[in-house]
């Protein structure tokens, strides 16, 4: 979208609304809104063909006030300074919401990742790793990538591979990124946790009554019509739980265009569509509409744009009728959409909490590549054998058989999915929780995202506070 919208200034934006609300000293405002580093980076790849090509990438360090930091790694053509410089600042942001002892940082290669073989990939990836490596730009205890837009488990595991490789028998080697594939290090969840904490934030967002009725929906996720722009990590997981917890799904864009039925898509069977035809458009019994950010202006009741930054501007901001937005992906909604909307009688739940399940389950692999060992691994069974024996004294005490399927619903003990999953939905309901208490004390007055916001900044000064730096 257009090129005048500077990120990080949006990001700065929210975060001067929400500063205003607080006492902190200037000079500490300041240094909680500044990116503390951007190394810039360009360095040679071999493609297949033999020709020699250029490869442009970044990785910025937006916070120290806690280490390591945190934050993806994105391939997509649009990447530019501004860009990792700010969502590098909402990463101090929702670690910060989210209580996770990370700083936020963000990395980006300048690449469209369709135009190149996976043996390229792996050799632009590879070579990244080995640049952050040669500038301390990466380390269990400094900088802890994880996957964003246009990567995965794949490219984690290339990075694990390549720091792993290049660091003489360091026991936490593994933790010097997330996201990766089990095999490697991953922990159960991962891939599906930032679509997870997007359900969750919204279930949680949809339960309360008056937040509900102030922008003319009824209480509950069930039956509510709901759009999701971006198939892909987050969008995918998000559609498919939303579905699954009662929502219907009545939009879905993609890349390639978008498709509409107001009795609702089936998500899984519109991503096997796609996979066999390699568009989302045609599917059986949907509507095609016309261009891809058609699917944005539907009549819904929530709107859950899931693919990039700046998609909801002052163009189309009057043309939303979603009641309810839920920016899983970062910044999709520019500063002054977001005042017009709001104004409108919207409700935005923001990015800084709405993505934040995955650098939550992140934080839980990078506790299990410290340990050593997997979660559930030491108490499953000892669970298990407690609930039967309670289980058998009751049996004894009243002469009766708990049927077969309840008494081994009742005995399980949790794995490491079962925990990760726990730990993800504790996380996003305190969080939001907390961010409605910060509204309420301001008399209902302030954004979803102000709050939000408020709430980072006390955190992350507060640490700074306790370091002495700050009289
Ligand atoms: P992804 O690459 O897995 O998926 C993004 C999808 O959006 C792709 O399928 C792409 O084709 C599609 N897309 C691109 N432009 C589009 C458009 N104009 N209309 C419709 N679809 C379009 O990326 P992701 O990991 O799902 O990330 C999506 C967003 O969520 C990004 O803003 C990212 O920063 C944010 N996010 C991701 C994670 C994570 O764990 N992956 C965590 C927090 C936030």
């Amino acid at each position: 979208m257009s090129e005048k919208i500077k990120f990080f200034e949006q990001v700065n934006r929210h975060f001067d609304a929400a500063a205003a609300y607080t006492n902190y000293p200037v000079g500490l405002l300041k240094q909680i809104k500044i990116c503390n580093s951007v190394y810039h980076m360009t360095f040679p790849i071999k493609r297949d063909d033999g020709s020699i090509e250029t490869i442009e990438a970044w990785r910025a360090e937006h916070s120290h006030h806690t280490l390591p930091v945190k934050g993806g790694i994105r391939y997509a053509t649009m990447v530019n300074e501004d860009e990792v410089m700010a969502l590098a600042a909402l990463m101090t942001y929702k670690c910060a919401i989210v209580d996770l002892p990370f700083g936020g940082a963000k990395g980006g290669i300048k690449i469209d990742r369709r135009q190149y073989s996976e043996a390229e990939l792996e050799r632009i990836t590879r070579r990244y790793t080995y640049e952050l490596i040669k500038k301390n730009f990466i380390g269990p205890g400094i900088d802890v990538p994880a996957p964003d837009y246009g990567t995965g488990p794949r490219e984690m595991a290339w990075m694990a591979d390549t720091y792993n490789s290049m660091t003489e028998g360091e026991l936490d080697a593994f933790a010097c990124v997330t996201g990766k594939p089990i095999p490697q290090g991953g922990v159960h969840g991962r891939v599906e946790a930032t679509g997870r904490g997007v359900f969750l934030g919204i279930r949680e967002c949809c339960a309360v009554v008056e937040d509900m009725k102030r922008i003319g929906l009824t209480p509950g996720l069930e039956g509510k019509k709901v759009v999701v722009q971006g198939l892909g990590n987050v969008g995918y997981y998000a559609a498919k739980l939303i579905q699954e917890g009662g929502g219907v799904i009545i939009g879905l864009a993609e890349y390639e265009g978008a498709i509409y039925n107001p009795k609702g898509l089936d998500v899984e069977a519109v991503v096997k569509h796609r996979q066999e035809t390699q568009s989302i458009l045609n599917f059986p019994g949907a509507q095609n509409l016309a261009k891809n950010s058609d699917a944005l202006e539907l009549e819904c009741d929530v709107l859950v744009p899931a693919a990039l930054e700046n998609q909801i501007t002052m163009e189309n901001a009057a043309r939303i009728k979603a009641k309810l937005i839920a920016e899983g992906a970062n910044g999709p909604v520019t500063a002054d959409a977001a005042d017009f909307l709001l104004k409108a009688g919207k409700m935005i739940i923001p990015d800084i909490y709405m993505n934040a399940g995955g650098v939550t389950v992140s934080y839980f692999e990078w506790l299990k590549n410290l340990s050593h060992v997997r979660f559930g691994r030491m108490s499953k069974r000892f669970e298990e054998n407690i609930n039967k024996r309670i289980l058998q004294a009751l049996e004894e005490a009243t002469g009766k058989k708990l049927p077969t399927d309840l008494y081994n619903q009742i005995a399980y003990g949790a794995d490491e999915l079962d925990l990760v999953n726990s730990g993800l939905e504790e996380t996003m309901i305190t969080a939001y929780q907390h961010i409605r208490e910060t509204r309420s004390k301001h008399g209902d007055k302030i954004s979803l995202r102000t709050a939000a916001f408020i709430n980072a900044i006390d955190k992350v000064a507060k640490a700074y506070l306790e370091l002495g730096i700050f009289p």
